[in-house]
């Protein structure tokens, strides 16, 4: 099976290389210079973001301190950091499922007021409806959004052929496995079409052929699609291999340590000598990070 849906996913990609676009220059590395900002108005904009949680009686706990970030229309990036240093929190701002303590969250250079279709989040725990099918939860957004029958029908069965589950369409999602179900929220995310796709380590508990898979087919999508990604992981080498640039956040509170751009050819493999050898030196501020970090607490 996996060998068909192998042949499935076409061999060359659209090219889209980081260095097609503004503000990223190219190098021999796979780490290249993040250089002068891109004068267009950033697809998301994180300004001096802090978010601090009421965490009981005696006070608050500061999740993210003072975060810049702009992500680039059409842009991959992946954000990884140590487990609690707010990556997940991030994104709900971003999804505007939270708010910030101080600073602006700015989506197309407008404040982000709640959640919207343009910006759609992908999370661990997916949020499949159990009640429906598979073609009902991947209808569901796109009904939610106003898109009239015909075309629902349309993308439902578009979007499930890429995902490999057409024959599951009548399925209900306690009938599928973990990866099929991931790959139902992918669906349902991608049959939206939003603006901007932000993926909170959608791919972690998946085996390692089915993760392969869909790292294939969400690089591809992106690239056809043109849409602008933000995906968390703490796998640092799936943040190298997907990913056209890497930010790597500070243990608690979140802030933004170090910028990476990934400046290697796509598509790219997680096997990649040049992808391993990347991740390699991003792992090893990480790891920097976290000895600080546990030294501090000791
Ligand atoms: P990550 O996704 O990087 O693991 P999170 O964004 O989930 O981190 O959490 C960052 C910190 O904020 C953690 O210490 C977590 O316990 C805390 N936290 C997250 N959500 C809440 C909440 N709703 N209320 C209080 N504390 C929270
Ligand atoms: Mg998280």
């Amino acid at each position: 099976m996996i060998e068909a849906l192998r042949r499935s996913v076409p061999a060359s990609l659209p090219v889209r290389s980081p260095s097609d676009r503004p503000g990223v220059s190219r190098r021999e590395s796979g780490i290249a210079a993040v250089v002068e900002p891109a004068s267009a108005i950033p697809k998301l904009w994180l300004r001096n973001v802090s978010l601090s949680y009421a965490a009981n009686a005696n006070g608050r706990l500061a999740a993210l301190h003072q975060i810049n970030l702009q992500v680039q229309t059409g842009e991959f990036l992946c954000i990884v950091g140590p487990s609690g240093c707010g990556k997940s929190t991030l994104l709900h701002l971003a999804a505007g499922l939270h708010r910030q303590t101080s600073g602006e969250v700015l989506f197309e250079g407008a404040p982000v007021e709640g959640p919207g279709t343009d910006r759609i989040l992908i999370f661990q725990e997916l949020g499949l409806f159990p009640w429906l099918t598979v073609a009902g939860n991947v209808e569901f957004g796109m009904k939610m959004k106003g898109v009239p029958k015909p075309e629902r029908e349309r993308k439902v069965h578009e979007y499930l052929r890429l995902v490999h589950l057409e024959q599951f369409k009548e399925s209900y999602t306690h009938q599928l496995s973990g990866g099929m179900r991931q790959r139902v929220a992918l669906a349902r995310a991608l049959a939206t079409e939003p603006e901007v796709l932000l993926m909170d380590e959608p791919f972690a508990a998946l085996d390692a052929q089915t993760r392969d898979l869909l790292h294939d087919e969400l690089e591809r999508l992106w690239a056809e699609t043109q849409s602008t990604v933000v995906f968390v992981t703490h796998n640092v080498r799936e943040a190298v291999r997907l990913g056209d640039r890497v930010v790597l956040l500070t243990f608690r509170p979140g802030r933004v340590k170090r910028e990476y751009t990934i400046d290697l050819a796509r598509p790219r493999h997680l096997e990649d000598v040049e992808v391993a050898a990347t991740a390699g030196s991003i792992l090893q501020d990480l790891r920097e990070e976290m000895n600080q970090s546990l030294n501090e607490r000791s």
